[in-house]
């Protein structure tokens, strides 16, 4: 049992990363739903086995990617089910504290980000991301971008909103459709899709997707005569100039509220936005405080998830795919079926274990489903239909591209191609090394690479950076400007941060994250030549299985050569400070004494990703002096020069709200 409960916050605890952190899931809402609602079952059943640090008991994650700030008041997630006895349980049981007939309010749950803004006398101060419920990510700048969001209402009122960013349909598959062509990774869904465009460090970045917001939920404050029911709320926000969903209904019981339910079932994709459920409210205020919350979620609402999507449609083929690995994953191809909105013609198969445990064979009929509109996938073969006369389908034994023998790798089910020199597998390599992950080379996409490699103009990384602009004539339909572009691209790759070369690099176990670990760790491609395990292993969250691959790639006398390539051609990346604020901008702070929560070296990176500059010295042009325990003589010019003193709390209280200490500011 524990065992097992284990697992599941373990899985659960992984997936939460990935969706929140990363914005890329890499299960279906679906089957994440299905493990939540098995552990907080097993927990129910076993109270002595819940711990505090379960996912049953909190909300979402935090990245470090955006300063913190504390929520005045928390956010919560909701309880949710797909199926409506839940729904008649869950009203039963709250009916249970009143005399009378609770009201409800349904409302479509849009699928996107969380969000709560702050207005002081009708302006946007503080825009924030639910984060874990009690902190969220300072995201302002950005959230100004969005023009659905009122910098100015048309009152003055102090009141808290939060409401789901979104990006629209069309607009997600735009964007899609122009990463694609870039060679960059098409986003799963509008919502990450949305998360990932809100979540940029560069706002100029988000000012381009179009992204919108509808508003839910609120808190006012100091107002006459307060709002006594949800929906008196929500028309009270329409009028103050927040964007609120027309579909808002007030209904009497909860068999309209079911009804309510099944009407969008279907109706949902006549949308613009994506909507993966319904959210019901107890529409009285008084009766919503009375009921409360519990540690993630409130018990006055509860979702309906709509059920998965699935279709059946033929499989015409199995196609073969190489990717950067040299891994060769079969991917099914379909007679294109509506699904969940769109048109589907290829879906996943996973592996071939994949395709012998469905015993999947050509001209069979399959199942694809695509949950929360993540890529779609075969999940059966559709019995009534099974085709037994087709042949069963025979994993390849050589690479479809280059005629090598194929080859398994120990603890991995996937085949791999022996050759390193396979075309199909360099072109990967290649795409990936454009891709928006890795270092980012606009006007590039499979399209070009495709032609770059078939004409021999490049076939390694190195070779882009040997390209001239004349070279991009060569292609076709290649005129001056898109020549001139795409060679103007490939430069400006060169200034990547050392954390985009080592993703590019592709070595084994390293990802973005972990590239982003080693580089801060190391800051320059020098300090990896020879790395030794000691140094890597010593760096937090680096196991030995990563330690090992990056000792074996950075001791690799072959290697090293290849990297002194590049460094030849301009490229020798360091890691800087990625800016997240620019709070102290045109500021010097000096740093004296000894901090508490950080290291100097530490200190110095948050003031400089402040858009700050650390001294080592105090003038009269110093901004501010941040005083440890024991500071030395550098405390006491900036006193007899009258320069700003903060605390080591009052530095973290900056960081944590991402503004100057008011009080002090005005001494200045
Ligand atoms: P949730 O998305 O199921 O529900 C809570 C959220 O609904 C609120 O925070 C709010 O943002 C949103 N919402 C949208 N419209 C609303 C409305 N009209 N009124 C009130 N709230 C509204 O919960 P969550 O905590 O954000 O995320 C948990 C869910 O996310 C899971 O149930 C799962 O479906 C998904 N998830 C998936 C993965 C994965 O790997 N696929 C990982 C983590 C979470």
């Amino acid at each position: 049992m524990i065992d097992r409960i284990n697992f599941l916050k373990d899985e659960i605890n992984k997936h939460n990363y990935n969706y929140y952190v990363e914005d890329n899931p890499t299960i279906s809402d679906f089957e994440y739903d299905k493990m939540f609602a098995e552990l907080k079952k097993l927990e129910e059943e076993h109270p002595e086995l819940q711990t505090p640090d379960s996912p049953t008991q909190r909300v979402g994650s935090i990245s470090e990617k955006f300063l913190p700030y504390k929520h005045k008041y928390r956010l919560y997630s909701l309880d949710n089910t797909y199926n409506y006895e839940d729904l008649e349980s869950w009203y039963e049981k709250i009916s249970q504290n009143f005399n009378d007939k609770v009201e409800l309010v349904c409302e479509l749950k849009i699928d996107g980000l969380a969000i709560a803004l702050t207005y002081e006398n009708g302006i946007f101060t503080t825009g924030v991301t639910r984060g874990d419920g009690v902190t969220g990510e300072n995201i302002t700048t950005n959230l100004k971008t969005v023009k659905a969001i009122p910098l100015k209402l048309f009152k003055d009122t102090n009141v808290e909103v939060r409401g789901e960013i979104y990006m629209p349909k069309t607009s997600f598959e735009k964007l899609n459709e122009e990463n694609i062509l870039k060679g960059e990774k098409p986003f799963a869904n509008p919502r990450n899709a949305a998360a990932g465009s809100i979540r940029q460090l560069d706002s100029t970045i988000t000012a381009k997707r179009d992204l919108s917001i509808f508003v839910y939920n609120s808190s006012f404050e100091n107002i006459e005569n307060p709002p006594k029911t949800h929906y008196e709320s929500m028309q009270r926000l329409k009028e103050l100039g927040f964007k609120i969903n027309p579909n808002i209904r007030l209904c009497h019981d909860i068999s309209e509220a079911i009804d309510y339910c099944k009407e969008w079932e279907n109706k949902r994709f006549e949308l613009d936005y994506a909507t993966d459920g319904v959210v019901i409210k107890v529409n009285n205020l008084a009766y919503q405080e009375e009921l409360g919350f519990t540690a993630r979620a409130p018990k006055w609402a509860t979702a309906f998830k709509f059920p998965p999507e699935e279709a059946t449609t033929d499989l015409l083929d199995i196609e073969l795919n190489i990717g950067k690995t040299g891994a060769v994953t079969p991917v099914a191809i379909l007679t294109p079926v509506n699904l969940a909105g769109s048109t589907v013609a290829r879906a996943s198969l996973h592996n071939f274990d994949e395709i012998k445990r469905l015993d999947a064979r050509i001209g069979d009929k399959v199942v694809i489903k695509k949950a929360a509109e993540i890529i779609p996938k075969v999940i059966k073969v559709e019995e009534s239909e099974k085709h037994f006369e087709l042949p069963a389908y025979v994993p390849p034994q050589t690479c479809p591209v280059c005629g090598s023998e194929l080859v398994t790798r120990a603890e991995e089910v996937n085949l791999y191609c022996s050759n390193p020199n396979c075309p199909a597998l360099l072109k990967s390599k290649l795409e990936f090394w454009v891709s928006g992950d890795a270092m980012d080379i606009d006007n590039i996409g499979p399209g070009i690479i495709e032609q770059l490699f078939n004409k021999n103009l490049v076939k390694n990384p190195i070779d882009l950076y040997k390209l001239s602009k004349e070279d991009f004539f060569k292609l076709d339909n290649v005129k001056e400007k898109s020549a001139n572009n795409m060679y103007e691209s490939i430069q400006a790759s060169k200034t990547r941060s050392l954390s985009r070369f080592l993703t590019a690099l592709n070595i084994k176990h390293v990802g973005k994250e972990t590239a982003e670990i080693i580089a801060n760790e190391f800051k320059t491609l020098d300090n990896l030549y020879h790395v030794n395990s000691v140094d890597l292993t010593a760096i937090p969250n680096i196991g030995s299985k990563i330690a090992i691959e990056i000792r074996e790639y950075f001791n690799d006398e072959k290697t090293l050569k290849y990297l002194d390539e590049f460094k030849a051609l301009g490229i020798n990346p360091i890691q800087e400070v990625e800016q997240v604020s620019d709070i102290l901008k045109g500021k010097t702070v000096v740093l004296t004494g000894t901090l508490q929560n950080m290291t100097r070296d530490e200190a110095q990176s948050v003031i400089k990703s402040l858009g700050g500059k650390p001294s080592s010295s105090v003038s009269k042009n110093t901004s501010f002096v941040i005083a440890g325990e024991n500071p030395g003589s550098k405390f006491d010019k900036a006193k007899n020069l009258g320069v700003i003193i903060l605390t080591e709390d009052e530095f973290l209280e900056m960081i944590k709200t991402n503004s100057i200490p008011f009080e002090k500011e005005e001494n200045k």
